[in-house]
């Protein structure tokens, strides 16, 4: 059994900083991911381990003027049975639906899946397609600071991102879309559920007149971080979407990602998954 240098569970935001600020700390949420890692030995004792689940002020979500703020410790299940969610953002529902199991789902958190910062992290696509942002919290002379960083700066390579060791992410921010906005989810993976993606894709936009206007793509376990595929969104806004022209665009994503091998797949089998999901995904946001 790993032996921990000290364990923490704080119940505000104030001293779950303060102890940040004293350095060597590890954060633990649900600990679906950060078990496993404890479990395998790939985890520094030395630190403290700081459980932050008792920290209720980080488990809501609320619908302000302009957008939606999720709390870190709100769990996929939360996510996925929010009924005011469901409505006004039915992508994170689509995705919260593809994820694991509900046993994993229960206890996983939305902001340990964005500070796990996989490549394949299901819920990274639909809140980069959203435009989604991160606050995190410091300590500083005046209590706690926050800044606030967009999601898609946000993650730097597989399993780093810009959260400094002395911060939290203390929520997620989605600004409303648009009227008219609609998106789609979709993950590829060997079974139907409790597996890890080989890839996925989120594709939305607003379809008028055969345009698809203002598109977003991103995509999910092609590349060492989830990311905007700007060139595809480009490529989508230029003409009007056909049959035809939709099977060039798959063609431009799948030119524009750059995959690896590994044990879920050849970079070769993610590129014409790629292709595939693109037209199968722009069809139903387009009805072509
Ligand atoms: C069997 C199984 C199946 C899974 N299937 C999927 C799947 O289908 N899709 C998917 O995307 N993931 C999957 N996962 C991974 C995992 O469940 C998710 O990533 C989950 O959202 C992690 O949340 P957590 O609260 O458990 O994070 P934790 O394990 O508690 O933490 C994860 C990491 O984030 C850090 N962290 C957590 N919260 C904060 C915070 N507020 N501020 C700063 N750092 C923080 C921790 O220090 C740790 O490094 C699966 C895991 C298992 C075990």
């Amino acid at each position: 059994m790993t032996n921990f240098k000290s364990y923490l569970a704080p119940a505000t935001l104030d001293e779950a900083v303060d102890q940040l600020n004293q350095g060597n700390v590890t954060v633990l949420a649900g600990g679906s991911d950060l078990m496993l890692r404890v479990g395998a030995g790939n985890y520094d004792p030395s630190h403290t381990l700081m459980n932050i689940l008792k920290i209720n002020e980080l488990r809501n979500i609320s619908f302000e003027d302009n957008e939606v703020q999720i709390g870190t410790l709100t769990t996929i299940t939360e996510i996925r049975e929010d009924p005011e969610l469901s409505i006004k953002m039915p992508l994170l529902g689509q995705a919260a639906d593809q994820f694991a199991s509900m046993q994993i789902r229960n206890v996983g958190t939305i902001g340990g899946n964005i500070c796990n910062a996989s490549p394949a992290g299901d819920m990274l696509v639909p809140l980069l397609l959203l435009d989604a942002a991160v606050e995190l919290a410091r300590q500083s002379d005046d209590g706690v600071a926050s800044r606030r960083v967009a999601l898609k700066d946000f993650f730097v390579g597989p399993g780093k991102t810009q959260c400094q060791s002395n911060e939290l992410l203390t929520r997620v921010s989605i600004p409303f879309s648009k009227q008219g906005f609609r998106a789609r989810f979709y993950k590829f993976g060997t079974r139907p559920a409790l597996d890890i993606s080989t890839v996925s894709i989120g594709i939305g936009g607003i379809f008028n007149n055969g345009y698809l206007q203002a598109p977003r793509v991103a995509f999910g376990a092609v590349a060492p971080v989830p990311f905007m595929a700007l060139k595809t969104m480009k490529a989508i806004e230029q003409s009007p979407l056909d049959s035809e022209r939709i099977k060039e665009i798959a063609e431009i994503a799948r030119d524009e990602i750059k995959p690896i091998d590994d044990v879920r797949a050849t970079a070769w089998y993610r590129k014409q998954l790629v292709h595939n999901l693109t037209i199968k995904v722009l069809s139903d946001v387009t009805d072509a």
